[in-house]
């Protein structure tokens, strides 16, 4: 970290940032310009803060030098990492699609679309039990049952589910249940005990992108979940708010190289909740894979106008299964299969 002093700073704030600095055990490298004094703390800067210094007297402002994550940093650990999700490798020359409803609603629904999800060639299925309604008059998910429904379903196939968490007490219900990947929603990206606890187990986590999160923040919340013990992180991206109001949220393709480039860990995109109609999903899932994304979460509905949630969004299984051709194709394109 490094402290910038006022033109105007005495000795004294010199050496009360330079005491401050000792005293978390850091070393202090102090260089007495024309203009100003720099005043460099050495060793592990994580453990300081700018605002720890920005208030103190003399101090014009601090910052940091080295980025403050590090277990999912790439400038630690530069290969690529693939986590394996159920079985099946995410991260690697593979671009993984996961498909399936956006809630979990009856048998005979999770069984067509399981039928589609396999018939597609996706590897995994998803599907919410617990879903994050913005009107708490809307379903809210079938719950533990939902959790079994899932298995039940995509076991026929042999598919590992993912699905969302949102309540740390659920966390036993979903190991004894088998879910094979937690999905950590939008709106629970920067819930820390809620990370903290995912990162107290082995199961992979698919880390959504908060709605207004920066991608400093981002990486911050899968820092937690790494901190706990739990390196089995997969990002997705799943649009950001803007002012546009003609699609639901802005797919920010750019994340995809920029986060490619500051983390080792996967990186999937969510093209349903990005574009927030079906008829967008293709071009958003062509784009995502062309700019590099791991794998996609594409939601899909055996009779989407019937969908309990998200129903503008779904993908019937014969529109999936036309998808999958073309990604196959732009996947190919770029070095990669599917
Ligand atoms: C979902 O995947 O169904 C979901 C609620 O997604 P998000 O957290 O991205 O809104
Ligand atoms: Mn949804």
């Amino acid at each position: 970290m490094i402290i910038v002093m006022q033109r105007d700073a005495d000795e004294a704030s010199v050496a009360a940032v330079e005491a401050k600095i000792r005293a978390h055990g850091l070393d202090v490298h102090i260089s007495r310009g024309v203009e100003r004094t720099l005043i460099g703390a050495i060793g592990d800067e994580r453990k300081l803060d700018p605002e720890m210094f920005d208030p103190m007297p003399g101090v014009e402002k601090s910052m940091h030098i080295v980025k403050p994550y590090r277990l999912v940093a790439r400038e630690w650990h530069k290969a690529d990492t693939i986590v394996v999700a159920g079985g099946v490798p995410i991260g690697g020359n593979t671009v993984q699609i996961i498909a399936g409803p956006c809630s979990v609603e009856t048998d005979a629904q999770m069984n067509a679309a399981a039928d589609g999800v396999k018939a597609g060639g996706a590897r995994l299925m998803r599907g919410g039990a617990f879903k994050p309604r913005t009107s708490p008059y809307a379903f809210q998910g079938k719950g533990v049952d939902g959790l079994k429904l899932l298995k039940d379903a995509a076991g026929r196939h042999r598919l590992p589910v993912v699905t969302e968490l949102m309540d740390v007490r659920m966390l036993d219900a979903f190991l004894e249940h088998g879910v094979d990947v937690i999905q950590i929603g939008t709106r629970n990206m920067q819930n820390f005990d809620l990370l903290k606890a995912v990162g107290q187990v082995a199961t992979p986590v698919i880390l959504k992108r908060g709605m207004s999160a920066t991608i400093a923040e981002w990486l911050m919340a899968a820092e937690y979940i790494a901190a706990g013990g739990n390196h089995n992180i997969i990002f997705c991206e799943r649009g950001i708010r803007s002012f546009e109001t003609a699609y639901r949220n802005v797919l920010d393709v750019t994340a995809i190289p920029v986060l490619k480039r500051e983390t080792h860990l996967p990186v999937i995109v969510d093209p349903s909740h990005a574009g927030g109609k079906a008829w967008m999903v293709p071009a958003l899932s062509l784009a995502a894979v062309a700019a590099g994304a791991d794998g996609l979460l594409v939601e899909i509905h055996p009779n989407p106008v019937e969908a309990w949630c998200d129903a503008d969004q779904a993908l019937t299984p014969r529109e999936f299964g036309v998808l999958m051709e073309r990604i196959g194709q732009v996947a190919r394109a770029v070095g990669r299969e599917i």
